[in-house]
This record gives C-alpha cells, sequence and structure tokens, in this order.
C-alpha cells in the first residue's frame, strides 16, 4: 500500500514505457496529475469536489465525490482512478499535507534517479526548459494547460 493509501488497483502515478521510430529510441513516461490550468476534470464535476487551490494543486474533496466518473472521461491524462470497490474516484493531491508541512511531494523524495523535480513552474522552466507535451505520445498541452515540464535536464549538483 502507498504512503496515500490507495487501494490496490488504483494507481495515482503510472510509468508508460514507450518505443518511438522517429528517432528510434526507448521512452519512459512517469505520468501522475499535472494540476492543470485549465483542469477538465474540475470542469467537469458534478459535485463541485475539485478546487485549484492558491498554490496551484488541484484539489479533489473525497467526501464530496459522487462516483459519477465524470472526471475520469474529461481528464485527457487519465489521472482520476475509479476504485470499483469504493465507487469513487481519487487523484494525486501533489502530497497537499507533506507540502504545507514543507516536504517534498513523495514521488520526488523517492525517485532514485532524481527524475521528479518539482518546485516554482516559471523557475523550473528558466532552469531546465523542457516541454508541455510530446505529439503522438501525450494530449495536447492546450487543453488543459498542464503544470508539468517533461524531460528536462538534469540538475547539476553545485
Ligand atoms: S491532469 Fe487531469 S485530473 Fe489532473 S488537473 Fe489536469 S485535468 Fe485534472
Ligand atoms: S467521480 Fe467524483 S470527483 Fe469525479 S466528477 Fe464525479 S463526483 Fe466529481
Amino acid at each position: 500500500m502507498s504512503e496515500q493509501k490507495t487501494a490496490p488497483g488504483v494507481s495515482w502515478r503510472r510509468v508508460r514505457q514507450l518505443d518511438t521510430n522517429n528517432p528510434p529510441s526507448h521512452v519512459n513516461i512517469s505520468m501522475a496529475c499535472n494540476h492543470c490550468q485549465d483542469p477538465q476534470c474540475l470542469l467537469n464535476c458534478p459535485a463541485g469536489a475539485y478546487t485549484r487551490l492558491e498554490n496551484g494543486i488541484v484539489y479533489q474533496d473525497h467526501a464530496k465525490c459522487l462516483g459519477c466518473r465524470m472526471c475520469t472521461y474529461a481528464c485527457p491524462y487519465g489521472a482520476p482512478q475509479y476504485d470499483p470497490v469504493e465507487k469513487k474516484v481519487s487523484k494525486c493531491s501533489y502530497c497537499k499535507e507533506r507540502v504545507e508541512q514543507g516536504l517534498m511531494p513523495r514521488c520526488a523524495e523517492a525517485c532514485p534517479g532524481g527524475n521528479i523535480i518539482v518546485g516554482d513552474l516559471a523557475e523550473l522552466e528558466a532552469r531546465y526548459q523542457g516541454v508541455r507535451e510530446i505529439p503522438g505520445i501525450t494530449p495536447k498541452a492546450e487543453v488543459t494547460k498542464p503544470s508539468i515540464l517533461i524531460n528536462p535536464a538534469k540538475p547539476h549538483k553545485n
């Protein structure tokens, strides 16, 4: 069971493995909720369960969830996860409780390769560049404006 106590089969973050032809390469993409600036989950939830917090986290109030699954159909990233036992949906909260204590999200802390880097998006973009979509592999960024940069350079050790 994860730190967030998600149910078996409910994965808030998943790693996809892809082979691309042009140029030929093997790609691993770790994706979770992207805490989008235009969150389709929030816009399509009839229960008002989602809120975009001041710090940018798109937060789901799980108690309000009716289990209608509208957010799972609306999110192009497949981030909200339906639990057929509980008959409700949940998703990555950017480890809101940890962040409020000054800690990093658990995925960023746990990645042994240091490949998940979190922080102010504008500062990360200035430092590492990166893209918000990979054509043919990830959804078009214009739909939800995800708060994510893909394939940034590794941080330099000072
Ligand atoms: S990735 Fe999906 S669930 Fe997360 S904020 Fe964007 S639209 Fe909502
Ligand atoms: S499943 Fe829950 S969170 Fe998702 S749209 Fe329905 S009520 Fe909202």
